[in-house]
């Protein structure tokens, strides 16, 4: 399927000089989500996966229904502050300044095989804190999966040695 026909591509959003991808226009039709989640979920079929962690909050809209089919759990990366019991967290670069991505401390079992999922890789920073989360708790990232891949950004070269599927290319 041709993915590429329902991203918007937004000029100086959310600032002067960025191109955004919107995904929203994927998420709008039916069938081309559903062949977006299903090629995730078949990319992680032979994988064994336990659980899918997303970081909020487009990473949501893709991996939970990725874990629904897959009939494993979910487990949400968020920013500092949103979630509600024990975390770990990390900080990560963003282009101006730095953030941090919390995650439960319950939220992955020491060896549990963990696919990423999010909407987007970019520059690669939220991808590396996830991981770095995921790893901190024991888990083992045996997968991560993107709609999009900003390829001039460079974001794979964070992703050395980790399995990677992104489903188009800019
Ligand atoms: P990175 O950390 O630079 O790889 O940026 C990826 C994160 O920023 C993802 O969680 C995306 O949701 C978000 N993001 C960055 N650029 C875009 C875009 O053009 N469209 C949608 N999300 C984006």
């Amino acid at each position: 399927m041709d993915y590429k026909e329902h991203i918007a591509i937004v000029q100086d959003w959310p600032r002067k000089g960025i191109t955004f991808k919107d995904i929203t226009p994927l998420m709008d039709n039916g069938k081309a989500f559903k062949s977006a989640v299903d090629e995730i979920v078949d990319y992680s079929k032979d994988k064994e996966i336990d659980l899918v962690v997303g970081p909020e909050a487009r990473g949501f809209i893709v991996g939970c229904p990725v874990s629904y089919a897959l009939e494993i759990g979910f487990a949400p990366v968020r920013k500092e502050g949103k979630l509600p019991r024990d975390t770990i967290k990390v900080d990560y670069g963003l282009e101006y300044g730095k953030d941090v991505l919390t995650i439960h401390k319950d939220a992955i079992k020491p060896g549990q095989r963990v696919l990423i999922v999010d909407d987007l890789l970019a520059t690669g920073g939220t991808i590396e804190a996830t991981i770095a989360l995921v790893e901190e708790l024991g888990g083992v990232v045996a997968g991560c999966a993107f709609l999009v891949e900003l390829t001039y950004l460079d974001g794979r070269k964070k992703l050395d040695g980790y399995d990677v599927l992104t489903l188009m290319q800019y």
